[in-house]
């Protein structure tokens, strides 16, 4: 049976860049040798690295004088690499979610961290709008998909001060205008490569300014002048990273990624606002996230919940559990994922329906 992957992240990608990793596992460039066990400092992995760097620069249309990294330590670890290279006196936070709740933690060890809005009292289902920024910070910090709650912000914010963004669950799904950031970073596992490898790009000139001393590999810029190879990167996942971006250049860059992505969510949020078992925990269809789409059933259906998960598991549907902080469902729709995928988990959920209601 054919399975269609709704997982959260790590997550689907594309069947090409499965296949062309398994092949250089076996057989690197037809040098007959493994990608794994070649030295990172080889020609032939320098070629890739400097592939993947320009290629996500191009891609994401880049200005001048910023840096791509390939670090290790997830996205978990740029919550305190942030503040550690860019928080002097003071940092905002928009705390959207889980992970921009880490994000305010680990800041606040180093400094003000001031949290300009929040909406954890109501399972953070909507993004918050109409508060004030503090000028006098060095930063604002965004979470611009909340992969677990199912909510995002689609175009870049205006802000009085440079923005720092996780963009782990949303990156090259839409144009991003780079400017406005002096950093954005995320974990490779939901739209770009296996896990293993962190993404970061950021702005050299804001770098240097803050007084403390940073530790050595917390340092963006010993990986700067490094070229991510101060220590060994995550190679393996890095040469699928760059298969990913030759693949996201090939099918029309970020603007095809963003109309496929917005099409994908058109078509399931069109069938949870139709299907009356079905509802979406994200209210404001402005705020709803085009990746992580999350809903549950109706309440006077509430106890068919298990029974839809599994006569969705028998039609080859993977990983739509909702995070055990929500309940229901989130099918995750990541770059990679096929129209067709999409398609036939709303069939059954017509299907569903037919069975229970119609029937
Ligand atoms: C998955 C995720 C993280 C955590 O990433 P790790 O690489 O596991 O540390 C952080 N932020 C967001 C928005 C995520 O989706």
């Amino acid at each position: 049976m054919k399975k269609h992957n709704f997982c959260a992240g790590p997550s689907i990608l594309p069947r090409e860049v499965i296949e062309q990793t398994a092949q250089a596992v076996l057989d690197f460039n037809g040098s007959g040798l493994s990608i794994l066990e070649i030295s990172h400092r080889s020609k032939d992995f320098q070629a890739v690295i400097d592939e993947a760097v320009a290629l996500f620069k191009e891609i994401l249309n880049i200005p001048e004088g910023y840096s791509v990294l390939f670090l290790g330590g997830g996205a978990s670890m740029q919550f305190c690499m942030v503040p550690y290279n860019f928080l002097e006196k003071k940092a905002a936070y928009l705390n959207t979610g889980v992970w921009a709740k880490k994000a305010l933690k680990e800041a606040k060890a180093f400094g003000e961290a001031v949290e300009v809005a929040s909406s954890a009292e109501t399972t953070y289902n909507y993004i918050p709008k109409g508060y004030t920024i503090p000028e006098d910070a060095d930063y604002f910090h965004v979470t611009s998909n909340n992969t677990i709650y199912g909510t995002e912000i689609h175009e870049d914010l205006d802000s009085p001060i440079p923005m720092i963004a996780d963009m782990s669950s949303d990156i090259f799904s839409r144009p991003v205008d780079v400017s406005k950031y002096i950093c954005i970073y995320g974990g490779a596992q939901k739209n770009l490569a296996p896990a293993g490898a962190t993404f970061v790009i950021v702005k050299d000139e804001a770098l240097n300014k803050v007084s403390r001393y940073i530790p050595t590999m917390l340092n963006y810029q010993t990986h700067i002048e490094g070229g991510s190879m101060f220590n060994t990167p995550p190679v393996l996942p890095i040469y699928s990273a760059m298969l990913t971006l030759r693949w996201i250049k090939a099918n029309g860059g970020v603007e095809e990624m963003q109309r496929r992505a917005k099409e994908r969510a058109d078509l399931l949020y069109g069938e949870i606002d139709r299907n009356k078992m079905f509802r979406a925990t994200i209210a404001d269809k402005a705020d709803r996230s085009y990746m992580n789409i999350c809903f549950v059933m109706n309440d006077e259906y509430k106890d068919l919940e298990a029974e839809f998960m599994k006569f969705a598991t028998e039609r080859g549907m993977v990983g739509i559990k909702g995070h055990r902080s929500v309940g229901g469902f989130r099918a995750s729709c990541y770059n990679a994922m096929p129209i067709e995928s999409v398609q036939a988990l709303v069939d059954c959920m017509k299907e569903f329906e037919e069975l229970k209601i119609k029937g």
